[in-house]
């Protein structure tokens, strides 16, 4: 690429863990309506009534045995999923984290006085956990496990009977807790809803279920989260918010109920928009002889491997600065030698960020070879 090319081009910004869609008008219309009515105060700590009672219904219509006694409301899932852990008191315990993993996790352990147990997992396995290093990573220490179905950064989804033979590791460890972050539950792509808790009573028992409207609402800054799981768990996430922020956002958790109680169709219709970026999106980088790309089943992230004889901080500073591509490195997932992309972009945008990833790569290697 010539100098004068690279200045032409515009920057194509794939990083991003948003789905690129409006807010619903109606969680807009109900915020307003919110603001106007005077719900501009605390709330209780663990979220409105009525916002529980709809998302104990939600949780329920995915098979989870859900009551709004057992659901907290927080502050976008990411500081839920803190407070969860704040609140279970984690000084000396080990969380079970299968990499690559969504970026935050550690950090969130380590604030929260744990330890962060990191168990790779293979792109031959769809980067699953599988159940023997699973049973490796277990021991007295061991409070946590975290299952993100579907996953960020790869999409793995796992079945049924994936989560009922890692299930089955835990036998022997009856004070285990399993966090089920189920983020990405509307964003499937042929794999079968499947809500970890709702596979068995054990399983029901020990297993904490998050989510949130971010993803799939496209709320990200609304900051709503929620969750459900054993009454002591949530009972004590409960009080650490109060201790944190007394309560979450107001005229966000109107906004959060309207848009769990709207008419469902449109957020599942999306789906197939998503597949038909995926497809074109892997269609492109495939050309590639530098990257393995795994076709995700669910979420709306590509996580390519790149060839080993290619640095990946190189790769990335390259598509950055030359490309005008940005891309995620793979070692704030856990796992160097990849990157992120969201293909949740506009078919042109996404056809010329791909065509140009190609290119890139392509001149990259010639570079190395002459
Ligand atoms: N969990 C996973 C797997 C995510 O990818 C994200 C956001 O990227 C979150 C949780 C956090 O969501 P929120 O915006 O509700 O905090």
């Amino acid at each position: 690429m010539s100098p004068a090319t690279e200045e032409a081009l515009e920057t194509i910004n794939m990083r991003l863990g948003e789905p690129g869609l409006p807010t619903p008008s109606s969680a807009i219309a109900a915020a307003t309506r919110a603001m106007t009515a005077g719900l501009t105060r605390y709330t209780p700590a663990a979220g409105l009534p009525e916002l529980r009672t709809a998302v104990a219904e939600k949780f329920r219509s995915q098979g989870i045995n859900a009551t709004s006694e057992r659901t907290i409301v927080g502050s976008g899932a990411k500081s839920l999923l803190f407070t969860l852990l704040l609140g279970d008191e984690l000084a000396g315990r080990e969380v079970v984290i299968p990499a690559p993993y969504y970026a935050a996790y550690p950090a969130l352990v380590r604030h929260a006085g744990g330890t962060p147990r990191i168990v790779p997992t293979r792109p031959g396995d769809g980067y699953k956990l599988l159940p023997a290093d699973l049973r490796a990573a277990l021991g007295a220490r061991t409070r946590w496990v975290v299952l993100n179905t579907p996953g960020n950064p790869t999409g793995a989804t796992y079945s049924p009977d994936e989560l009922k033979a890692l299930a089955a590791e835990l036998a022997d460890y009856p004070d285990v807790l399993v966090l089920s972050d189920e983020i990405y539950e509307q964003f499937r792509y042929g794999m079968p809803a499947c809500s970890t808790a709702a596979l068995d009573d054990e399983l029901a028992r020990r297993t904490v279920t998050l989510d949130g409207v971010s993803k799939s609402y496209s709320m990200t800054g609304w900051r709503i989260g929620y969750a459900t799981g054993p009454q002591p768990v949530i009972d004590h996430a409960i009080a650490a918010q109060f201790a944190i922020s007394t309560c979450p956002p107001s005229v966000s958790q109107a906004a959060a109920l309207a848009a769990l109680t709207m008419p469902q169709d449109a957020i599942r219709a999306r789906n197939a928009a998503f597949v038909d970026r995926r497809d074109l999106a892997i269609g492109i980088l495939r050309r590639s002889p530098a990257l393995d790309v795994v076709s995700p089943e669910g979420a709306f992230y590509l996580f390519p491997r790149i060839a080993a004889d290619l640095d990946e901080s190189h790769v990335v500073r390259m598509l950055a600065d030359q490309a005008r591509v940005l891309v995620a490195a793979g070692s704030a997932f856990g796992a160097p030698g990849h990157f992120r992309v969201s293909f949740a972009l506009d078919r042109s945008a996404l056809t010329e960020a791909c065509r140009r990833i190609v290119a890139t790569l392509d001149e990259i290697a010639t570079e190395g070879t002459a």
